[in-house]
């Protein structure tokens, strides 16, 4: 295997194609992947250091079985038909409750999560464990009381939006989308399209971004609330949409009237008249939101996740063009009781 080879990149749930150079079986040559529909030749200096990881010489490249105190390399097939009689003993005895799956997020895991949940899926089982149960808890609690789902995940059609907020999100050195600091370059240098970044430090994307709100640390809450405030109490609000689109708003409203918008936004150390205006633009644009870490392992992250939710559906930008969509909900465990 000599020449230049097409795969993907593993080091991210990107998947950005590389193209990379083989010479007596080692990578000695990365570089983007042109064709690749995804990345179009995108790739992150993760992705150009891929050999580093394929070739490191702590990699385990085989099976290893602990022996006493110590592991013993032992065949695949050994291996394999060691952990099937396991399995096969702990649903028999146990039944399928008894099993479940632990993956991270680490180095070329992304690419064999789907097949470990559909392997425990298929045994009866429907618990998955990941450093998601940790970062996304509050997120999960929020979708599954708002979209029905915990397994829902919202993601941003960006590419078509005019206006995008960040929330405790960094991409041009964190990603979460192909091409991140690519497609938010462009963003950013575009005059009919705002970026908006809200984050307590000056990070990599609120440098380039148009509107910085330095949110004091831990007031995310606060912020939404007032901002869904402010909609509200300017009309700014989208009734069709939450007529045709939503039930039970009624009920939640009284939360946000006769909010002291002014003394939040003091606690958040942000100024009102930069955030009434990204509330203009928020519900008068195609916009869509999108929020990471900084807020989900913060303070509140399952009230945040919340209020977010709210804050597109009352700018009706939930499910429409160049707003935020629904992906996932995920499949039922094949049950064995
Ligand atoms: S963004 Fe970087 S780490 Fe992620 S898949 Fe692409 S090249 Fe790999």
């Amino acid at each position: 295997m000599e020449g230049w080879k097409k795969t993907a990149c593993v080091l991210c749930g990107n998947g950005c194609g590389l193209e990379v150079l083989v010479e007596n079986n080692r990578i000695v040559k990365v570089r983007g992947d042109q064709d690749s529909p995804l990345s179009e030749g995108y790739v992150c200096r993760k992705g150009l250091n891929v050999a580093y990881h394929q070739h490191n010489k702590d990699r385990v490249l085989f099976p290893l079985k602990r022996v006493g105190d110590r592991f013993e390399r032992i065949s695949w097939e050994q291996a394999i038909k060691e952990i099937a009689e396991k399995l096969k003993d702990i649903v028999g005895q146990y039944g399928p409750k008894a099993l479940a799956s632990l993956a991270g997020g680490g180095e070329f895991s992304f690419l064999s999560i789907p097949f470990l949940i559909r392997l425990v899926r298929r045994l009866g089982s429907r618990y998955h464990y990941s450093a998601a149960n940790q970062e996304f808890a509050g997120r999960y609690w929020a979708h599954g009381l708002t979209f029905g789902n915990q397994n829902i995940q919202m993601e941003a059609d960006f590419e078509q939006s005019d206006m995008l907020l960040l929330i405790g999100k960094n991409p041009l050195m964190s990603h979460h989308f192909p091409q991140a600091r690519r497609k938010l370059t462009q963003m950013a240098k575009d005059p009919n399209r705002l970026l908006v970044v809200v984050d307590p430090r000056p990070s990599e994307t609120a440098r380039i971004a148009d509107i910085h709100l330095p949110i004091r640390p831990g007031t995310d809450a606060l912020l939404l609330k007032a901002m869904i405030a402010i909609i509200l109490d300017q009309g700014l609000y989208n009734q069709k949409y939450l007529d045709e689109h939503t039930e039970g708003f009624d009920q939640i409203r009284s939360w946000f009237s006769g909010f002291d918008v002014q003394g939040a936004l003091r606690v958040c150390e942000l100024e009102y008249p930069v955030v009434l205006k990204v509330c203009r633009e928020l519900a008068g644009r195609r916009s869509s939101i999108l929020d990471d870490l900084g807020i989900l392992m913060n303070r509140h992250s399952a009230l945040v996740s919340y209020l977010i939710v709210v804050l597109l559906a009352l700018c009706g930008r939930i499910g429409v063009p160049g707003g935020n969509y629904l992906l996932g909900g995920g499949s039922r465990p094949v049950s064995k009781e």
